[in-house]
């Protein structure tokens, strides 16, 4: 019996060991090769086991250059996109950031452990409860999740210092404007249909917003209707 314990044990630490080695090649090549330089989105990218919140049958293409489907029609992003979106809110250990679009609960994950308190809301129920799960057992106790619209925000925890969306809608929710602090910054993709969105930053200075367009990208639509009847 002890035995079986042991060659366990043994196996356990040797994938975990696996997946460290892909996650810091993942860092190397698909980050800092291309100009993610944040140490502390880096050093969260090294941590998180995306393997872990990625669909079974795609575990083995976690730790890939590319976007996975996780099941309902949506898709996690490219680790580059988060590693980028992440580093571009320019996050801080004391800040409040919301999240639109939890899907895996990945990028939320990663700014778990970057943030002090994450807030994400995902519009498809089973995706928004197996995140919630997930997060849970990985002990990410500052990550809140709810099922619900994103459009409107999360009001009762609203000023946020920054606001992730990784839906594209075609326009930025007025909602989440209003729910931005002072010099906060918002990341999100914009555009009517996936070969013509454009990730955007909106910087709120003095109550204006400024937005700088960045480059194209391709997400999946950011829904009004609720898909509670997957
Ligand atoms: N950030 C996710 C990727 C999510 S893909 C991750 O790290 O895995 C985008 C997600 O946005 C999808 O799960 C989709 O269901 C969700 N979504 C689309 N419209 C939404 C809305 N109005 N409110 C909340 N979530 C929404």
């Amino acid at each position: 019996m002890k035995l079986w314990f042991f060659i366990l044990f043994i196996l356990t630490f040797f994938q975990a060991d696996h997946y460290q080695k892909l996650r810091n090649e993942m860092v190397k090549t698909q980050l800092e090769a291309n100009g993610i330089h944040h140490p502390l989105v880096l050093q969260a990218m090294r941590k998180v086991p995306r393997h872990l919140l990625v669909p079974g049958n795609v575990r083995h293409l976690a730790y890939e250059d590319g976007p996975l489907p996780i099941g309902y029609k949506q898709t996690i992003s490219q680790p580059y996109i988060v590693a980028y979106m992440t580093e571009a809110i320019d996050p801080k250990p004391g800040m409040k950031v919301l999240e639109i679009g939890t899907g895996s609960g990945y990028q939320a994950a990663v700014l778990g452990e970057i943030v002090a308190e994450v807030y994400t809301i995902e519009i498809v129920k089973p995706l928004g409860e197996k995140a919630q799960k997930d997060l849970a057992e990985l002990g990410y106790k500052n990550v809140y999740v709810r099922v619900g619209d994103g459009y409107k925000g999360w009001p009762e925890e609203a000023p946020f210092d920054a606001i992730i969306v990784t839906a594209a809608p075609d326009k930025v929710p007025q909602p989440l404007i209003d729910q931005l602090k002072e010099e906060g910054k918002i990341i999100i993709p914009v555009g009517p249909n996936a070969n013509t969105q454009e990730l955007r930053l909106l910087e709120k200075k003095k109550g204006k917003i400024r937005t700088t367009s960045l480059f194209p990208v391709r997400f999946v639509p950011f829904v009004r209707d609720s898909l509670s009847h997957y």
